[in-house]
């Protein structure tokens, strides 16, 4: 006979994790299937790591002022791999913690890849299991757009694997991750270009938010190229890698090349058919303000709906979602209105409502 569950949650990641918990404390039977690293994208190379690297590019910046504020302290050369592998075994303990705290929780974790066999269930690992209610919180991944030599480059999940510092580097996008990552190469002394295909950055902040920080990016010494629509990526005889616009423009000599082209949802595999939930026209999973999904008894939360994609939002919505539906609360669920949001760019911006 196949397992069965009160709530089965399909990714241990910001959203799932938070589901699961919240469920387990109202006695539901629950259990979180992982087929990556526990706590999914922020805590292994989202939000986490991406901070560590924050603030070593903060630390940077003290160190260049400190002489003006009658600190006279040398910087000396930035040992990448160092904060590296610290960083590394900083994720490695909250991957620990993680497990740890499910344990506690009540919430049993099954690793490996679910797939749905049909509404009411899933198969792992070869085995069948049903549940009353499933909850979709598979997450993302970086998209890279089909340009011919895209392979060459790397993605934000890349940028956190380099155990070398690129003293040259190119980023290609104007959003949250392009934004970041241009701050943290620059601060720790690559030579950064930022490449973006319109003219803004940030394009959907507000503009004095906006304008103020791409000045201040430019005066930190980024070079920001606007409208560059790219062709391809092509390495040089001497191992560097060439940028080349549809105008045929060549941009050379860089060691390497960050995609920060934005994110797409985790549902190839999910056997989304087996079950009937639809997508929507982006592909991802339609949920409506309650996480419902078109399926009766199936819900999604977080990136793998598009919706704000932040932590915290994935949390909230992942726990509205357990509350209602195991802790008596039938009004609970997130309000997607007025979600403030950061930039940790250099200087890091905020925003909340309206501009
Ligand atoms: P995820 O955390 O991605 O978890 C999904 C999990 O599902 C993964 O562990 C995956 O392995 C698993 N999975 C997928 N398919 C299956 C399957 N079939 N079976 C079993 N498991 C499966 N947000 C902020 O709020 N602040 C920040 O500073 C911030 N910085 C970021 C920096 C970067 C570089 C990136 C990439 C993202 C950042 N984010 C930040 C966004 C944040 O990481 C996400 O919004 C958040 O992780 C979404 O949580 P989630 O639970 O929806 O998905
Ligand atoms: P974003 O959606 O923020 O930005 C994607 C960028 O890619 C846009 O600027 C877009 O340009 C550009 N782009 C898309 N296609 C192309 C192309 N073919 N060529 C060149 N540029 C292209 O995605 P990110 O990947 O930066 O981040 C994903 C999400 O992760 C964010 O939306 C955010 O929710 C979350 N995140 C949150 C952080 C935080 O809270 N601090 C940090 C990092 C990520 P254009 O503007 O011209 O359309």
């Amino acid at each position: 006979m196949a397992k069965h569950y009160d709530f089965l949650v399909i990714g241990g990641g910001s959203g799932g994790l938070a589901a699961s918990k919240r469920a387990a404390s109202y006695g539901a039977k629950t259990a979180v299937i992982e087929g990556g690293r526990i706590g999914g994208t922020c805590v292994n190379v989202g939000c986490v790591p991406k901070k560590v690297m924050w603030n070593a590019a903060h630390v940077a910046e003290f160190l260049k002022d400190a002489p003006e504020y009658g600190f006279p302290l040398q910087r000396g050369d930035f040992e990448w791999k160092r904060v590296k592998d610290a960083r590394d075994a900083y994720v490695q303990r909250l991957n620990g913690i993680h497990d740890r705290n499910l344990e506690v929780a009540g919430v049993e974790k099954i690793d490996g890849f679910a797939r749905f066999v049909g509404s009411k269930e899933v198969i792992v690992n070869g085995e069948r299991i049903t549940a009353d209610h499933i909850l979709i919180a598979t997450g993302g991944r970086p998209w890279v757009p089909e340009v011919e030599g895209a392979e060459l480059g790397i993605t934000s999940d890349g940028f956190f694997e380099l155990d070398q510092q690129p003293s040259h580097v190119a980023i290609v996008g104007a959003g949250y991750i392009a934004v970041e990552l241009a701050g943290v190469f620059n601060a720790l002394g690559s030579e950064t270009t930022l490449l973006l295909r319109s003219e803004l950055l940030l394009r959907r902040f507000d503009s004095m938010l906006r304008d103020t920080l791409m000045e201040e990016m430019a005066t930190a010494g980024i070079n920001i190229l606007s409208c560059i629509q790219l062709k391809s990526i092509d390495r040089e005889a001497d191992g560097k890698l060439c940028l080349v616009s549809e105008s045929g423009d060549r941009l050379t000599n860089f060691d390497a090349i960050v995609w920060a082209t934005g994110r797409v949802a985790n549902t190839e595999n999910l056997g989304l058919d087996a079950a009937g939930v639809k997508l929507d026209q982006e592909g991802f999973i339609a949920a409506d303000d309650w996480q419902n999904t078109n399926v009766e008894g199936v819900y999604a939360v977080g990136d793998v709906t598009g919706r704000s994609q932040l932590t915290p939002v994935a949390i909230a919505a992942g726990r509205k979602l357990a509350d209602r539906l195991f802790g008596k609360q039938p009004e609970a669920r997130m309000d997607y209105e007025n979600i403030p949001t950061v930039i940790f760019s250099h200087p890091p911006i905020g925003t909340v409502g309206m501009t």
